[in-house]
């Protein structure tokens, strides 16, 4: 009623979604919430953002801020307010235009992974952890997005409650006459893609404002006009290809043919393909049998899931594209040409927990992570805290919560977990979803957190911790193992299109020589640093010519213009032999700079890769070590991918299944979050209607009953949110207590008796200090006092 949708349990934030704009967010606001005590204010999002931005740069220790929610309470919104915050704090040093990137990169990644569904009109489809990277001082560096885990809106659209994604509709209203005819546009009830879905009327209006948006951020992220063409013409073509269709070509056999074939020359015109390679890899099916070509006409069937799956493969490279593009661009800053030591706030917006009419593998995989994600809350609110009290023996009464492990485990635990089962049984020619059904049952039969329905329904029941989830089996194994085919691989790097054949061509082991080259590139500026500073040392000049003229000829341009990866590592090769042969007499100087040793020991591995028979292995642990020591650049993500594909490369082994990759790139992120200092944002979704200020009492309780709010409250209200070891409290505290005190349990119990601290609300364990936040506000004030 009073539009406060802000509140704290402890320093967790409380948000309950508005479903309006509130005037909270100019910036006034931003102004007023920067360095303040949390609590000192009114709650807000804000504040949030500013005490992890402060924390950061006083304990130099990377933050992270983890929001969670289900579908539709304002994770995203959320996360968008973090980091404009977060950009603005550091724009009062001075801006590098990382923040334009950083700002931009939201609206088009969300264009390209969200869709509409029945409970978010802009509903993540996909995980993302943006990490804002800072100096010492406190100015952006730069960031990293990355997408975790798979995305999981099927392309298709067979989901009536879950419309395609935003950009194709975006297009479909925006477009200009030009582009229309250009692209061959239709209007999106004409597109089988787009047309399945329960009607979601947008008014046109309002899309061809989202389209103008969309071009501005495009703009914003250094996508250039042609490159947005390019965009737009590969999304035309994901379009027209699911329009086509197919029919038995005879009664009698199997053979099939396209029955409206003037679709055909659309899609290859806009792919760049030729037609007739277009429609082979539509109709058949080629293998290699010892040497031996075979080609096969698909049944029908099979060729519609051909289809759907060539149209899948491109719009998820294309997102991989914009993804590194993006990445590429913020890396793409003043950190390559310092080595500074840098620090981050990471922020977490995966998508919420989702329960539908319909539920299948995507909402499975989407409520086994956010499991997780509840379980590192519980962890970090409960567990630890309450170990912590227990090994520092003061007195403590234990307070009870809903510990999720059991869910996880069914779901994820080996051998028996059911992703794991499902692997074996999409691993398995004669094995169907029945059989894996079976085998859940056969398994499972007395785990309480599994339940099959009574009536005979080819579907199992989850009792996740925000409520019981029923999961039709089928398609399970066909989407826990849909990889890219070879020979739609084959036909889209045919194209004559650079950019269609290159997006195609981000295969793993091309991203691994694109992450060695930046490692590359950063080291030699490292290295030029350190030639010219010891040219200075011993000459007194202030430049060494032959070193920079070096470096124009390494010009990072050069590189992202070649068209191809041979192109480009010809060129490398070029300037590394250069570079070498002019690096060389700096390199026996005893005093050279480490950078400079380590560009060199990336030598051979350059020279290594020119080689077109480069076989990994020899080299792969101490040069993914050196990957690795240049974390910066090669990122996570990126890492993972290498490792992967270099151990595929290595053991010809079939890829990971979906399920495994995606919780391989889960449990990575854990690991990150395990590694930051966390902060919580709770989103709360107000009315299952989306409407303005509604407030849904039954709703809501429920929301905040599974999410362990009350039980959040009681540790809050009774526990300690701060804790000092001796040592800390003493240096912190110093101007207070007298002159060469000893940081001991007795000393400082004996200070807080002089100072009157209330003894109910701190207590002196065997290492550590706890009080509340009352007490610590108390000693602050009389440390500014003394002050
Ligand atoms: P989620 O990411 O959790 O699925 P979103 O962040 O996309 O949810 O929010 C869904 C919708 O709710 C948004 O499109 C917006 O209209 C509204 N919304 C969310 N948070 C706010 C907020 N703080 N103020 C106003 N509207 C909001
Ligand atoms: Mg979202």
């Amino acid at each position: 009623k009073h539009e406060k949708i802000y509140t704290y349990v402890g320093s967790i934030l409380i948000v309950i979604n508005p479903f309006k704009f509130l005037p909270i967010y100019n910036p006034k606001y931003v102004k007023m919430y920067d360095n303040h005590q949390l609590g000192k204010l009114e709650p807000h999002i804000y504040a949030v953002a500013d005490v992890a931005y402060h924390a950061m740069l006083q304990r130099r220790k990377n933050q992270c801020i983890v929001i969670s929610g289900e579908s539709g309470s304002g994770k995203t919104q959320s996360t968008n307010f973090l980091i404009h915050h977060l950009t603005a704090l550091s724009q009062k040093g001075f801006a590098s235009g990382v923040e334009q990137i950083i700002l931009g990169a939201g609206p088009v990644l969300e264009a390209f992974g969200n869709a509409k569904t029945a409970h978010n009109n802009n509903s993540s489809r996909f995980g993302k952890f943006i990490q804002v990277n800072y100096q010492e001082t406190g100015t952006v560096l730069g960031a990293v997005k990355e997408s975790h885990m798979t995305r999981m809106t099927q392309i298709e659209g067979q989901k009536r409650e879950i419309a395609n994604y935003h950009v194709f509709y975006y297009l479909l209203a925006g477009a200009s006459e030009e582009e229309r005819l250009a692209f061959h546009l239709k209007q999106p009830e004409e597109y089988h893609y787009l047309n399945q879905q329960d009607c979601f009327t947008v008014e046109g209006e309002d899309l061809r404002h989202d389209f103008e948006r969309l071009q501005l951020a495009m703009e914003m992220v250094g996508f250039l006009p042609k490159t947005r063409r390019q965009i737009f013409s590969l999304l035309s073509a994901i379009l027209h290809l699911g329009n086509i269709c197919y029919k038995k070509k005879t009664y009698r056999d199997d053979s099939i043919d396209i029955c409206n074939p003037e679709v055909l020359p659309i899609v290859s015109e806009l792919l760049e393909v030729k037609e007739e390679m277009l429609f082979e890899a539509l109709v058949t099916r080629k293998t290699v049998t010892v040497g031996e070509k075979l080609v096969l006409p698909y049944k029908l069937a099979e060729a519609v899931t051909v289809r759907n799956s060539m149209a899948k493969s491109l719009y998820s490279a294309l997102f991989d594209w914009i993804v590194f593009r993006i990445n590429h661009a913020l890396l793409n800053s003043k950190d390559l040409e310092q080595n500074i030591k840098t620090l981050s706030i990471g922020v977490l917006d995966i998508f919420g927990f989702e329960d539908y009419e319909n539920n299948s593998f995507e909402q499975f995989c989407i409520n086994f992570a956010n499991e997780r994600l509840q379980h590192y809350f519980n962890q970090h609110i409960f567990k630890l805290e309450q170990e912590e009290y227990r090994t520092e023996d003061i007195s403590w009464h234990n307070i009870d919560y809903i510990d999720n492990s059991c869910c996880i485990n069914l779901i994820s635990k080996k051998p028996t977990g059911l992703l794991h089962l499902l692997d074996e049984e999409s691993n398995f020619p004669q094995a169907t979803n029945q059989t894996l059904l079976d085998k859940f049952k056969h398994q499972h039969e007395d785990n309480s957190y599994i339940e099959f329905p009574a009536v005979m329904e080819p579907a199992f029941i989850i009792k996740h911790y925000a409520g019981k989830v029923k999961y039709g089996v089928k398609d399970f194994r066909e989407k826990n193992t849909d990889h890219m085919r070879p020979d739609i691989v084959a036909l889209l790097r045919s194209s004559k299109n650079a950019f269609i054949s290159g997006m195609i061509g981000l295969d793993p082991v091309a991203v691994f020589r694109w992450a060695v080259l930046r490692a590359f590139f950063r080291a030699m500026v490292a290295f030029r640093e350190a030639g010219k500073r010891h040219i200075q040392r011993k000459t007194g000049r202030d430049t060494a010519s032959g070193l920079s003229d070096t470096m124009e000829r390494c010009k990072e341009e050069k590189y992202s213009k070649a068209a191809n990866t041979d192109k480009l590592y010809h060129r490398l090769h070029e300037d590394v032999v250069h570079l070498y042969t002019w690096g060389l007499p700096w390199m026996g100087e005893r005093n050279q700079n480490l950078y400079a040793s380590r560009s060199l020991a990336q030598l051979p591995l350059i020279f290594l890769m020119r080689n077109k028979n480069f076989k990994p292995k020899p080299v792969l642990p101490k040069h993914l070590l050196e990957v690795n020591s240049l974390k910066h650049l090669t990122r996570l993500t990126l890492q993972d991918r290498i490792t992967k594909s270099l151990l595929h490369l290595h053991k010809k082994k079939k890829p990971p299944s979906i399920s495994a990759q995606f919780q391989a790139s889960l449990s990575k992120l854990m690991e990150t979050l395990d590694q930051a200092e966390p902060y919580f944002v709770k989103c709360i979704r107000s009315n299952a209607e989306k409407l303005p200020l509604r407030f849904n009492d039954a709703l809501v309780l429920r929301q905040l009953r599974y999410t362990g709010m009350l039980e959040t409250v009681r540790i809050r209200q009774s526990g300690y949110s701060c804790k000092y070891s001796f040592q800390d409290f003493v240096s912190h505290f110093h101007v207070l207590l007298p002159r060469n005190i000893i940081p001991s349990k007795f000393n400082i119990q004996d200070f807080f008796r002089k100072v009157n601290l209330n003894s109910d609300n701190y207590q002196v364990g065997k290492t550590m200090v706890f009080l509340k936040e009352q007490e610590r506000q108390h000693l602050q004030d009389l440390l500014h006092q003394e002050v």
